[in-house]
């Protein structure tokens, strides 16, 4: 199933993001997440590409085996990082030939350690060649991207970040998921902005339900995501208690995706750090709230 299908069903579009793990232990594990998550119907499950090293192969593998053993609709990240053009083609020749329909092309982070994005040899410097490059060699993958209502860290001016997701758009993306946020203002503002600038696809917000604090601040540096303060306070006053951070979690991210659906939102992408309690819980009050 082509994602771009399903969002224009008019029913919210669920979906949950999954990193490779490293350890056929650690893949039990995700396998038996999956399968609780599974009972609430997603509309497909995403899985990471890693920036380098031997869990790249592991992404197709467990998009494949999610797609044939879990029967769910399972969408392939890729990222430009340390690959060649000839590389990306067979990445994707490999990909089609596996049945995946769905691929989010991205960019990458620079490596760790490192402030500039810098390409292969060969290789592309921006999501957007990755998307051209797709289109180019045929390929018919439903294809999403990455963007950013705060901005992409890198880039100092919101205007011209989104100049960029214009090209980038245009290059052949059928959808659109946001980096996480915690305050719905900057995701309606974005959209807004985005609207008036002719994009026109389908941006799905894209939501990770806060478990533990010293987490959610490192992440939040990292994407340049805005903590703000009221939840920043309430968060601290819990930083040594695990369980009343997750209840808060639960709480702040259910309220927040509800809003998000009320006012438009075409549904959520959860990034579930490979755990399925928050989520299941989240999704659970919303799908009850629904019928
Ligand atoms: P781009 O769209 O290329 O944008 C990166 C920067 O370049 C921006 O500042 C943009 O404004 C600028 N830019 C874009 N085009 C141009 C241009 N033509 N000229 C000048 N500047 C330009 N990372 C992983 O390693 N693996 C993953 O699986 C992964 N999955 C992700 C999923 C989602 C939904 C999101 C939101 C992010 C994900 N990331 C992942 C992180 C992502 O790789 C980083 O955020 C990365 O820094 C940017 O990737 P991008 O695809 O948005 O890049």
């Amino acid at each position: 199933m082509r994602i771009a299908e399903a969002l224009g069903r008019g029913r919210p579009c669920f979906s949950f993001e999954f990193f490779p793990p490293k350890s056929a232990e650690a893949t039990g594990a995700l396998l038996s997440t999956i399968d609780e998550l599974r009972e609430l119907k997603p509309t497909f499950v995403s899985v990471t590409y890693g920036a380098g090293g031997s869990t790249r192969d592991l992404t197709l593998d467990l998009v494949r085996r999610i797609k044939r053993e879990r029967g769910l609709e399972a969408m392939a990240h890729l990222t430009c990082v340390g690959h060649s053009r000839a590389e990306i083609a067979r990445i994707l020749d490999d990909h089609r030939d596996a049945g995946v329909e769905n691929v989010i092309a991205l960019r990458g982070d620079p490596p760790r350690g490192e402030t500039v994005f810098r390409p292969a040899p060969d290789g592309f410097a921006h999501a957007s060649d990755l998307v051209a490059f797709i289109r180019q060699c045929g390929h018919s993958f439903c294809l999403a991207a990455a963007c950013y209502p705060e901005g992409h860290i890198e880039c100092g001016d919101r205007n011209v970040d989104l100049e960029n997701l214009r090209t980038k758009v245009r290059a052949g993306v059928d959808f659109i998921i946001t980096q996480l946020f915690f305050d719905n203002a900057f995701y309606f503002d974005f959209v807004s902005r985005a609207r008036a600038v002719g994009i026109d696809v389908a941006i799905i917000p894209g939501i990770m339900p806060i478990t533990n604090v010293d987490q959610v601040e490192r992440f939040s540096k990292l994407c340049g995501a805005t903590i703000p303060m009221r939840l920043a306070l309430e968060l601290e006053r819990r930083r040594t208690d695990p369980e009343a951070v997750a209840e808060l979690g639960v709480a702040m991210a259910t309220l927040q995706c509800a809003e998000l659906l009320d006012r438009g939102a075409p549904g959520i992408h959860f990034y579930t750090l490979n755990k399925s309690p928050a989520t299941r819980m989240i999704l659970t009050a919303l799908q009850a709230r629904s019928r």
